[in-house]
């Protein structure tokens, strides 16, 4: 546009020319002078940012400094780049893993799969990477992008179980020729890699004048490795670990069924302890769960600017109750593990928090969004018992249903059918119709509970990320949730407009 005015006036006006770039005010950081290049994307792992945090510690009156080790910005998006490059040199040093020839196969939570799966690509190895049903599909799309083959474990598989992807990752490293599991459970390269780079590189960077470190705890190699070598240069550190409530890696002689319990944060607590924990370097532990930690993450990007995933939030949240016992001047790290590219479609979405409770739903200021769901609103749903097979699940649904629910003995809800599952599980699962009907069901779906009294709002924000909700109804006999029906985005605007045309509201 400047341009063209600038001809037709047949003069070169001063707002249409490019900048004066070297006559500018300038702003140079010391360069880098150790590194011109790296030889390939696994020489980039580690040596991470430390970040002074400045509004949360402020807000949350704490004297004492507070630093972020930002392992988010390694290349994978985790810290775990580190051991998975580790435990990849150590074994091809040891010839247990041989160049172009053997198949690394690995249980995780994700972010040791993305790092093994990052080194794999890079050195030309073939990958198989076992992670629950839990974790993220951007962690599940990350690898793929990257070349692994995925196996889905059910998240709620006891670690010892023949379920478990612990036990499915050794029993296929059996049956592949070359297979080899790393384990990172009991790999001394995991607690290593931080003993050697993640601790250095902290006491470097604060002169060896720590005061405290905290870090989420999951095989524990994090914290077990910089605590280590912080004891041996900084004595009067204090370590502190983080671990969810329903992981037991914090006190396990308190271990009982009843505190066994599911949570959303992805890559901390496990229900046995691992090698690669060491619990006499931990000084002391917090306990976290979702509704401090996820909202904790939210803050960490939202004012310190830090693009963190949802364990960063318990870390800090730990840190927070931690480091109120440190004076002005002292210092405490807190670790961020991974990168917010891992939720997008979880934490970081307001209607998943929503749909969770984690926080308020969003108030639209639409005549219809706080009205009550009513038991008329949901679509009748058909069942089938869990004993029942696949092919009988798939005839039993109706063609404009949506979905069946399947139920338990105590007529509880063991999980829903659905056409589009079960086409995944055959496509994409070499899964087969003579398998168990459990198999075939999706356990974790959205439901609204008539009891809690949900909103059509709130509706309509899950229905903005699934495509139905089941409404359902605790029993007040047996204390049974039972489905009352289902609402579909068709199901919800048929309500409204109805309701609409008998209130002459528009
Ligand atoms: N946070 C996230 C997101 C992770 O993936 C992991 C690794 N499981 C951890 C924290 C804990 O690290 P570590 O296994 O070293 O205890």
């Amino acid at each position: 546009m400047t341009n063209h005015v600038a001809k037709e006036n047949g003069q070169t006006k001063e707002s249409s020319k490019f900048f004066n770039l070297k006559e500018m005010p300038h702003i140079v950081k010391a360069l880098d002078r150790n590194q011109k290049f790296h030889s390939d994307i696994l020489q980039a792992i580690g040596n991470t940012p430390l970040v002074k945090l400045t509004r949360i510690p402020k807000s949350e009156g704490i004297k004492c400094e507070m630093y972020a080790k930002c392992e988010f910005l390694n290349p994978g998006g985790s810290v775990k780049d580190r051991i998975a490059h580790r435990m990849v040199l150590d074994a091809e040093e040891r010839g247990v893993l041989k160049p172009g020839k053997s198949v690394i196969i690995e249980p995780t939570s994700g972010n040791t799969g993305i790092g093994l799966a990052l080194a794999a690509a890079v050195k030309g190895y073939r990958c198989i990477i076992v992670l629950p049903e839990k974790m993220s599909d951007e962690k599940v799309n990350t690898l793929l992008a990257l070349g692994a083959e995925i196996v889905r474990t059910p998240t709620e598989a006891p670690s010892e179980s023949p379920e478990s992807n612990i036990s499915v990752a050794h029993r296929m490293a059996t049956e592949i020729p070359d297979a080899v599991v790393l384990d990172q459970y009991n790999n001394p390269c995991n607690p290593l890699a931080h003993y050697d780079g993640t601790a250095e590189e902290i006491l470097w960077s604060l002169d060896d004048a720590v005061d405290m470190v905290v870090l989420g705890t999951g095989t524990s190699g994090t914290v077990s490795g910089v605590a280590h070598k912080v004891k041996e240069r900084c004595p009067r550190c204090v370590v502190v670990g983080v671990d969810p409530y329903g992981s037991i890696l914090a006190q396990p002689e308190e271990l009982n069924q009843s505190d066994v319990q599911t949570y959303e944060v992805e890559g901390i607590g496990y229900d046995f302890l691992p090698r690669t924990l060491d619990r006499t370097v931990i000084d002391k532990w917090v306990k976290t769960d979702d509704a401090v930690s996820l909202p904790m993450a939210q803050r960490l990007i939202k004012e310190e600017g830090l693009l963190c995933g949802g364990s960063s939030g318990s870390a800090m949240w730990g840190a927070l109750q931690a480091a109120r016992e440190l004076k002005e001047g002292q210092k405490c790290v807190v670790l961020l593990p991974d990168n917010i590219r891992n939720y997008m479609t979880k934490f970081i979405s307001d209607p998943w928090m929503e749909a969770r409770h984690f926080q308020p739903v969003v108030d639209k200021k639409i005549w219809w969004w706080d009205t009550p769901v009513s038991e008329e609103l949901a679509a009748p749903v058909g069942s089938v018992p869990l004993g029942s097979s696949p092919a009988q699940a798939l005839a039993a649904l109706a063609p404009a249903a949506p979905l069946l629910t399947v139920l338990a003995d105590d007529g509880s809800i063991a999980g829903v059918f659905t056409a589009d599952n079960a086409r995944r599980r055959l496509a994409n699962l070499s899964g087969s119709t003579s398998e168990d009907l459990e198999k075939f069901i999706v356990k974790k779906f959205y439901k609204v509970d008539l009891a809690e009294n949900p909103t059509l709002g709130l509706v309509s924000r899950i229905l903005d990320i699934a495509p139905f909700v089941v409404v359902v109804k605790k029993d007040t006999v047996s204390n049974v949730q039972k489905a009352v029906g289902v609402i579909t985005s068709s199901d919800l605007l048929g309500h409204i407009s109805k309701a609409q045309y008998k209130n002459g509201t528009n």
